[in-house]
């Protein structure tokens, strides 16, 4: 049966708060270890294991990943400019001087022109042209553009946009200025990563070539069913295919993971992209199983959990034996709380003791509710419907409490259960109508990973005493 999702397995599950109740936020946890960088993951792998002292893990900043041996390596087609240029010890000298300017904060192009005795009357004529009219009008700072001139007048403009498109702006013979987008297609490549985990899962994968992005990727595809700060130990391993994305001969960015296995010990844990016709994109086992619950464990970021489900508590404000129905999650004011699973918005009021407070309804007659709201998320209402993940409020101490904190409430049937312990239902199970898509899609998925392990076993079988 996919999912551990019984609490009961862990032997840890009643000691400290927060490792065993954060586990299915992992998912949600890792969204905000992207927003806040590398530290918390640092510090989220580094106890991955817990019969070990904890060390602090060597960050491979770059994991660069074409050194592996057993891959293919991807064909790097040489351009040919390169290897001319490469050839001719002499490059010709362009004709014109070559200017490259970076925006900053609070720049105008106006400004930037002006500074480097650009021709602005120029600038203006370019800022008139159709295709040139947005991308000029849109620029962050550090974005870059290439100008080539003749003593102040503008002789060629280039402006790359996102990675796939550049703008090129270039004046003719007769005078008259010229702008087009030209496309600039990314090449998607196949790479294949295998670990063993020897540490905690960050620096395990890290080691297997993985860039940051994949690690967090493969963690949030696998944290429904396994915990990788305590369910993970020494000899787990994992396959992994996943896309580069390449264009003109180099890799400019690690893509999407579409098909991994985990193996945590001993048991297997596969995960199959696939794309649905509506382009939204989920994993499933080989059977067609979501990888992902219908619910997370917990409905925010939380620091501690303040207080725990438990019917016979002393209330802290009300001072009376009152049953706590719900789990507290302290939090800063103002965190998000994302809906815990897909739903309809039937409360959103404020209450003498709740404070602000949102219930949701959900399929098989379940309900969460979530209160002391500092805030109700803009533009919602009741009646409105509500996917997984999506934010509904933000943090705050509204209501008969001490201070911020998500009271978070699960019910079925109207009958409260421990959020925190109770089953989850599996997310949908790929629809019917797509199965025969899903089958069809995800086979060459499913042989390639087998086809990776198979290479492995026989690796390891030619080299069995590698150390
Ligand atoms: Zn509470």
């Amino acid at each position: 049966m996919r999912g551990k999702n019984s609490p009961i397995r862990h032997d840890y599950s009643s000691g400290s708060a927060l490792p065993d109740s954060s586990r299915p936020s992992f998912q949600k946890y890792f969204w905000f270890a992207a927003g806040l960088g590398l530290p918390m993951l640092v510090v989220w792998f580094g106890t991955s294991l817990r019969d070990k002292p904890i060390e602090t893990p060597v960050v491979a900043a770059d994991a660069a990943p074409q050194m592996v041996s057993a891959e293919p390596a991807p064909q790097v087609m040489q351009p040919a400019a390169v290897t001319s240029a490469l050839a001719d010890p002499e490059p010709p000298v362009p004709a014109f001087d070559a200017l490259k300017l970076t925006i900053k904060s609070g720049d105008t192009l106006d400004q930037l022109f002006r500074r480097n005795q650009l021709s602005v009357a120029d600038l203006m004529t370019i800022a008139t042209l159709d295709s040139a009219k947005e991308p000029l009008r849109m620029l962050r700072p550090g974005d870059e553009l290439m100008i080539e001139h003749d003593e102040g007048r503008v002789m060629r403009l280039t402006r790359h946009i996102g990675i796939q498109q550049t703008l090129q702006v270039t004046r003719d013979d007769a005078g008259q200025f010229a702008a087009s987008l030209e496309e600039r297609p990314v090449e998607y490549r196949q790479v294949r990563r295998h670990g063993v985990i020897t540490d905690s899962l960050f620096v395990s994968a890290a080691a297997a070539n993985l860039s940051d992005k994949v690690i967090m990727n493969l963690a949030g595809i696998f944290a429904w069913d396994i915990d990788f700060v305590y369910d993970i130990r020494v000899g787990d391993e994992f396959y992994v295919i996943y896309e580069e994305l390449w264009q003109d001969g180099q890799r400019v960015d690690d893509g999407e993971i579409v098909a991994a296995e985990f193996v945590n010990q001993g048991e297997s844990f596969k995960a199959l992209r696939y794309v649905k016709p509506d382009g939204r994109s989920d994993y499933f086992d080989d059977s067609g199983r979501s990888v992902r619950k219908a619910f997370v464990r917990a409905p925010v970021d939380f620091r501690r959990i303040s207080s725990e489900f438990n019917p016979n508590r002393r209330h802290p404000v009300l001072n009376t034996i009152r049953a706590h129905r719900g789990v507290d999650y302290a939090a800063k004011t103002g965190t998000p709380i994302m809906a815990a699973g897909d739903g309809k918005i039937i409360t959103r009021e404020r209450q003498r003791g709740y404070g602000n407070v949102v219930v949701l309804q959900h399929g098989g007659n379940i309900t969460t509710l979530y209160a002391h709201m500092n805030a109700f998320r803009r533009g919602q209402k009741v009646g409105s419907r509500i996917k997984q993940g999506q934010i509904i409020g933000y943090v705050g101490a509204t209501g008969l409490v001490t201070g911020a904190h998500l009271h978070y409430e699960y019910r079925i049937n109207g009958v409260h259960r421990n959020p925190r312990t109770v089953n989850l239902p599996e997310a949908e199970p790929i629809a019917d109508a797509y199965r025969e898509d899903f089958d069809k899609v995800t086979a060459p998925l499913l042989a390639a990973l087998e086809d990776f392990k198979r290479l492995k076993l026989a690796e390891s079988e030619r080299a069995p005493t590698a150390l």
